[in-house]
């Protein structure tokens, strides 16, 4: 562990106080800094001058059921997902959010009526995405609640149902389909397909479900935008998505719908002349996949956790078998059934993750994120290889 080194300013102009060995790593969130160092070479093809006088209005265009979106913004959304062939976009009504965060809440209001007997279930598969259950309920609202793995629902649940798919899975890295089976018309489905993108996973088809989230927050890296958008098939889905919008916002940012738009473009410039010498989803790809194989060497030498094994899959994008490179490592404690690794890491090696109780399964699984920077990253190996045994570091 280098103890010499000093607390960095970051891209935002604040300090990352995580470089030095009795400073926390933090890497509990998803914050994705892994990609500004390639933002960082792009140099000036994103910078965009929004003059004082410009995107003033809340209004965006009348004509169109989400009258908050750019029109820009939509075109370069349906523009990546046809250069990537992640999902289908012909003939789909598009909702800007602020966030994905957003939209999932959206969503929710939009599948429930008000004046249902009881709250509709809302269920996931576990280890499920740690934020389902906490914003689902957290206006108490009585339209929906969270009713926890949606295996267990998938047993013994009854009545209507919501069920998220997170494909693929934040935190395990898994692509999923949905669980809870032969329920007719009783079960609506929201997919968040935040990490189904060229740098994370094969694209197996262009996925094609009623409601698809996505973020740029992942897509991209550029989450302190906070622009996600949803693909829907229902025209009234989309019209009481875009309600709950104008209901709790007044709408979405123009200044960052348009950054947005940008980055798209060029990204999606990149594919059309292809003499980009480092297109977007290449070079990401390279970068996750390097972190992978230096976590599963330190992973392997020190046998203390084990992480999923994931199979090749053949990836439309890029024409080859190619494995996952998820944005978490989802680390299982080998020796101990009741360990508590988050306790453990945070204790012995100063590295602060999500316990797997977050996600609706023991604490002996814990959630690392892969998305930091190079040199968090780097410590973050670093400490991991100091572990020799869970239970001798842990109590
Ligand atoms: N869904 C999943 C699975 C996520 O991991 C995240 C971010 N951690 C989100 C949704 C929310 O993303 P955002 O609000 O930044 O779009």
């Amino acid at each position: 562990i280098n103890r010499g080194s000093l607390p960095s300013v970051n891209g935002n102009g604040t300090r990352s106080p995580t470089c030095s060995s009795d400073r926390v790593l933090n890497l509990e969130q998803g914050d994705p800094s892994v990609f500004q160092s390639y933002w960082s070479k792009m140099e000036d093809k994103c910078t965009m001058v929004i003059s004082g006088s410009q995107l003033m209005s809340y209004i965006s265009d009348f004509t169109t059921l989400c009258w908050f979106m750019e029109p820009e913004f939509q075109e370069a959304v349906r523009r990546l997902h046809r250069v990537v062939g992640n999902a289908v976009v012909d003939d789909r009504y598009i909702v800007v959010g602020t966030g994905s965060t957003q939209l999932y809440q959206a969503a929710l209001y939009a599948l429930t009526s008000p004046g249902g007997p009881e709250p509709v279930s809302v269920v996931s598969a576990a280890p499920y995405y740690s934020a389902y259950p906490e914003e689902t309920d957290y206006l108490r609202s009585g339209l929906y609640k969270w009713a926890g793995d949606a295996y267990e629902f998938d047993k013994n649940g009854t009545g209507p149902y919501i069920e998220v798919v997170n494909s693929p899975n934040n935190p395990d890295g898994t692509l999923r389909e949905a669980v809870v089976t032969n329920r007719g018309d009783e079960g609506k489905l929201i997919h968040d397909l935040a990490y189904y993108w060229p740098q994370y996973t094969p694209i197996i088809r262009p996925a094609d479900h009623d409601i698809m989230t996505f973020t740029f927050s992942k897509s991209t890296g550029h989450a302190g935008s906070r622009i996600g958008w949803a693909v829907v098939k229902d025209k009234e889905v989309a019209r009481k998505m875009s309600k709950f919008i104008e209901m709790s916002t007044l709408g979405v940012s123009k200044d960052s719908q348009q950054r947005a738009a940008k980055i798209m473009g060029v990204i999606c410039d990149g594919y059309k002349n292809f003499k980009s010498d480092e297109l977007f989803f290449e070079h990401t790809r390279r970068v996750m996949a390097g972190r992978w194989e230096r976590l599963r060497q330190v992973i392997d030498r020190n046998q203390v956790f084990s992480l999923p094994k994931y199979p090749k899959q053949y990836c439309l994008f890029s024409g080859e078998l190619i494995e996952p490179y998820p944005g978490f490592a989802w680390l299982e404690a080998k020796e101990e059934e009741e360990i508590d690794s988050q306790k453990v890491l945070r204790g012995c090696i100063k590295v602060q993750g999500r316990t797997g109780s977050r996600f609706g399964v023991a604490q002996k699984y814990i959630r690392v994120s892969l998305l930091s920077n190079e040199e968090v990253f780097n410590q973050f190996l670093e400490r991991l290889s100091t572990i020799k045994s869970m239970s001798s570091n842990g109590h």
